[in-house]
């Protein structure tokens, strides 16, 4: 029977229109959900290695991102920034650990997005940090925008991002490399050893081809969006939402556990086992 409401419209319209809201807010939820999940919250979060040259490492979570603080020789390697507007946020969860803008003594991006660089440049000029980033990070760094030829892992999550896309700008500051920064061609074990840090930087690609991830000798590593933990719902099993080679983000997976990793950091979600990765 074909039934026509107050609306004018008939009753299939009608549970149409029922069910595509019903998506739209389960969307704009999922949407919601994803910026709470990881170290969260104003008040960073301590993460005990059990070892004694790092023993602890300190969370940040600003808006959607996980930054990861390890002490150095002199202050502190930060992992990743957040998005542009969340600097202020930022400041102030590190006054809550009592930790000064000029503790902060080298920023290591591991790859060009704007919710991980997005905040690098204010952060570099007012600390007057070293930044650690990839060659290849550089031209987009430089620009201050996305490389948007990544593609959405699958289906489901390219709905996702399209809806997210039209509230969201990707552009953030540009960060431009000074000469006394540091640019990682390829796999290096000296760098973080120099200044304090036992661990090596390796090169993670998948996510984006300059992805970099940072092992420490203790077996705890901090591996950006190589993986993640978004979008169960999705099945995206641990895997980016974004890839630019979804074979060699499983390769880098192999290699995490093969240069010592045990415990990995994401930048979106909790800290994995790396035998979840692998299993
Ligand atoms: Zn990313």
């Amino acid at each position: 029977m074909y039934r026509i409401n107050k609306n004018g419209l008939s009753y299939y319209q009608s549970r149409f229109l029922f069910r595509l809201e019903s998506k739209i807010l389960l969307l704009l939820f999922l949407m919601f959900s994803f910026t709470v999940l990881g170290c969260g919250g104003l008040k960073p979060r301590i993460y005990k290695t059990g070892s004694e040259k790092i023993p602890e490492i300190i969370c940040i979570k600003t808006g959607f991102t996980n930054a990861f603080l390890i002490p150095a020789k002199k202050g502190y390697l930060l992992i990743d920034t957040g998005y542009a507007d969340d600097y202020d946020l930022f400041r102030e969860a590190l006054s809550h650990q009592k930790i000064h803008i000029v503790d902060i003594s080298y920023i290591l991006l591991t790859h060009h997005h704007d919710d991980h660089a997005g905040f690098a440049a204010k952060l570099a000029k007012d600390s007057n940090a070293v930044i650690i980033a990839h060659k290849d990070a550089i031209p987009r760094l430089s620009q201050g925008k996305n490389d948007s030829s990544k593609k959405p892992v699958n289906f489901c999550v390219g709905v996702f991002l399209s809806i997210f896309s039209i509230f969201h700008n990707d552009a953030y500051p540009e960060v431009s490399l000074k000469a006394s920064d540091i640019i990682i061609t390829s796999d290096d074990n000296t760098i973080l050893n120099e200044i304090g840090i036992p661990g090596k930087i390796i090169e993670t690609p998948g996510h984006t081809k300059e992805s970099i991830s940072v092992v420490l000798d203790n077996g705890h590593a901090f591996i950006g969006d190589a993986a993640m933990d978004l979008f169960s719902i999705c099945m995206c099993q641990h895997r980016p939402i974004l890839v630019e080679d979804e074979q060699q983000v499983f390769s880098s997976w192999r290699k995490l556990k093969e240069a010592g990793a045990k415990t990995v950091y994401i930048s979106h979600g909790d800290p994995l086992n790396i035998d979840t990765l692998l299993n």
